[in-house]
């Protein structure tokens, strides 16, 4: 399988390029050539497969020859061996046809993990094989860089850098991140929102200079590899479900960089039936805006009890208006020259009513998110997350409508302590492994929103490549 960018001047990548690679040299996403469709017989046959079994299949449709068979097997165990529920992405029933797909088993808890470990593990595999070194940089809204802290610490042959927005995360995802020991780590507190560390990523791969000199690479979602590694779960999800009353389900998914919903798009355009990609956000709801009057504009970033989803910037529409422009690239450039010249850009009535076949969308305050987590405890004694809790406030309008649901559980209760104890009016129990990370001392460093002061850390301790 090829890739190429969305923005069509970096053309004819392979996997272990565009997983090293990140964003592409134009400034855009890369994207698959062509997206494979599953027939019936091989949407049965996957049926039994074990969740690994599942991943394996799906990932080798889109990694080429970049790993063997025995290769593929080895990274994906490793990566789920450390999950602690033997599903991996165990479904439940929240209500009649409403469920829940659970991925927060993982080792920190929220659903980065899934994509992380296994990404990791290729980095490793795959750097080996050629004798690199590589300089990883992302912003994190809180969970990805937890996520990629615990997949990257033992990793030699590459360092990794770690942008949060300072006092804009919980604490307990920054001490995860902050209390890491290991030694090609560094995590940086940025004086901005998420928005402005995303910026700060995308100048230092525009800097040619130093992306080359560094041989710089990125881990968030704006990496092809995360999303394929997300579409799995949309799988094992439907797999799960014994009774489908029209055959269709739909996804509600707690949305903020737009990864995990374009994920469960690209699992629809594979083959499984699935409805709606229900589009769920927090009062950062520039994609509820843009599904619903086809205007694409950033917003200031407002401060939610979801921080994993307060950003205005959702990088991985670009993708998706790569799809619903026919792959005009030209095009697609266009609309992000506008949006970064004039702030924003519009949509025609004919895509917007093309969007509106695979998506929905609803936005949801944080008054109604306190009452979604107080709703399902007290009727269920189910604890959600305030992400979680924004996923299946939207997600039920659409079970109360006829439709058969799925709400992705995006992060561990705990891992958002100080906000769903104070909805609950009570104590929430506290896994032992997140337990210990609030005793251990923290390194971390601020700085201003400054491109130029990363790039100087950066080149005081980047791993050189011979
Ligand atoms: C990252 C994250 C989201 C948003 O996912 P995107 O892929 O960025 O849309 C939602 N909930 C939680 C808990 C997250 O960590």
């Amino acid at each position: 399988m090829l890739y190429y960018s969305t923005r069509g001047l970096d053309v004819s990548k392979n996997f272990s390029e565009v997983l090293h690679s990140g964003l592409a040299g134009d400034g855009g996403l890369f994207v698959p050539k062509f997206i494979p469709k599953l027939d019936i017989e091989v949407l049965n046959k996957w049926r039994d497969l074990s969740y690994e079994e599942l991943a394996i299949e799906i990932i080798s449709l889109f990694s080429g020859d970049c790993f063997s068979k025995s290769e593929l097997t080895e990274i994906v165990h490793d990566s789920y061996s450390g999950f602690q529920h033997e599903l991996k992405s165990p479904l439940i029933e929240l209500g009649n046809n409403h469920y829940f797909l659970e991925l927060f088993h993982g080792p920190t808890f929220a659903f980065k993990d899934f994509a992380m470990q296994v990404i990791a593990k290729m980095f490793a595999k795959t750097l080996q094989k050629k004798s690199l070194k590589i300089n990883i940089v992302t912003a994190t809204s809180g969970d990805t860089g937890s996520a990629a802290v615990e997949a990257f610490k033992d990793v030699s042959n590459v360092n990794l850098y770690v942008l949060y927005p300072h006092e804009r995360i919980s604490k307990i995802q920054r001490m995860q991140m902050t209390t890491s020991n290991a030694k090609n780590v560094k995590v940086f507190a940025v004086q901005g929102t998420f928005d402005d560390c995303q910026s700060i990523v995308k100048k230092l791969f525009a800097d040619k200079a130093l992306a080359s000199e560094v041989n710089l690479s990125g881990v968030n979602s704006i990496n092809w590899a995360r999303i394929l590694v997300q579409i799995i779960y949309y799988f094992s999800a439907f797999y799960q479900i014994k009774d489908l009353p029209n055959g269709k389900l739909s996804f509600s998914v707690p949305t903020g960089n737009f990864g995990d919903a374009y994920a469960g798009y690209l699992a629809k355009k594979m083959g499984l039936p699935i409805d709606k990609i229900i589009v769920a956000t927090n009062k950062n709801d520039i994609l509820d805006r843009v599904f619903k009057t086809g205007v694409y504009r950033s917003n200031s970033v407002s401060k939610t009890l979801s921080p994993s989803m307060d950003i205005q910037v959702a990088s991985n529409f670009e993708r998706l208006l790569f799809d619903l422009l026919n792959n005009d690239t030209k095009e697609v450039g266009k609309l992000m020259k506008h949006l970064s010249s004039k702030g924003h850009f519009d949509l025609e009535k004919r895509i917007l009513s093309s969007i509106s076949r695979d998506f929905d969308s609803g936005a949801v305050t944080d008054k109604d998110t306190i009452a979604t987590i107080n709703h399902f405890f007290n009727e269920r004694e189910i604890i959600l997350c305030p992400h979680s809790a924004i996923g299946v406030n939207v997600g039920k309008k659409f079970v109360d409508v006829g439709e058969t649901v799925v709400s992705l559980g995006t992060a561990h209760p705990a891992k958002f302590k100080e906000t769903v104890e104070s909805a609950l009016d009570m104590r929430i129990q506290i896994p032992t492994a997140l337990k210990g990370v609030v005793e251990k001392k923290e390194r971390v460093k601020v700085i201003p929103p400054s491109k130029e002061q990363l790039a100087d850390e950066i080149r005081k301790s980047y791993l050189r490549a011979y």
